[in-house]
């Protein structure tokens, strides 16, 4: 039977292959596990096999795992849809909080860093596909976000994070490409405070594209866990 560690060895061999596909190095991708749904144990097992970071979905069951230790011996990120009133859950306890996507979260974050001393690393999430219901900031408004993030003295901007529209695989190419034309113009922008480092997107089912066209961090569930078992609440 195949392992969690059989999987992760091929997750990280496609990731190989895509990086050097796109003239990088197969170190420079980072792996995320996307654990939604998934219990301590099996957290714990990904983390074993060698996966660089966890990302979780919801406040909630991020807050039960934690105490179950579920993430001891790697860095945890949130990638779920995120709400002010539950900032106070995360700020702190995520080493970096992928789905910023507006003003108010981003000036909340850092005040909440200021109470605990710490500066908060954060992504901010794009709606690259425009789609009215989801997450993430238009691509517009980005160099006025990054320009705030860099005024915030407890927030550390380090990349951009996306979700593209569920199509056609092929379809997702143009996001994917589009993404990385904007992390590559903000980079460019040098704002001061600011080191956009990160470009977080692709999944289980789209990941070596994703790389191709520039990601440097992807956010793999079903490829490494398997499939979940009930819906997520994202
Ligand atoms: C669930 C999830 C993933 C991983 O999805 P898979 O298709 O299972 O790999 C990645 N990013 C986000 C934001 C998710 O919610």
């Amino acid at each position: 039977m195949e392992t969690m560690a059989d999987r992760v060895r091929r997750v990280r061999e496609n990731i190989a292959e895509a990086a050097l596909r796109s003239g990088r190095r197969p170190e420079e991708i980072c792996l995320v596990a996307a654990s939604k749904t998934m219990g301590a144990e099996a957290v714990q097992e990904a983390i074993r096999a060698g996966v660089d970071a966890v990302g979780e979905n919801r406040c909630q069951e991020l807050t039960e795992k934690l105490a179950q230790g579920a993430y001891a011996g790697a860095p945890l990120h949130f990638i779920g849809h995120l709400q002010q009133n539950k900032l106070k859950y995360l700020v702190g306890k995520a080493d970096l909080i992928q789905s910023v996507d507006g003003e108010a979260l981003l000036r909340q974050i850092d005040r909440r860093a200021e109470a605990l001393g710490i500066r908060q690393a954060v992504l901010l999430q794009v709606n690259i596909g425009r789609e009215e219901q989801k997450s993430g900031v238009e691509p517009e408004r980005l160099p006025e976000l990054c320009a705030l993030a860099g005024t915030l003295p407890h927030v550390r901007l380090e990349g951009l994070m996306a979700v593209p529209p569920v199509f056609d695989e092929r379809e997702k190419y143009p996001y994917f490409e589009e993404m990385y034309q904007l992390f590559v113009d903000m980079r460019a922008k040098k704002y001061n405070n600011v080191c956009m480092n990160i470009l977080s997107m692709g999944m289980s089912g789209d990941y070596p594209a994703a790389i191709r066209a520039g990601a440097n961090m992807v956010r793999v569930g079903t490829a490494i866990f398997g499939a979940r078992t009930y819906p997520p609440t994202v």
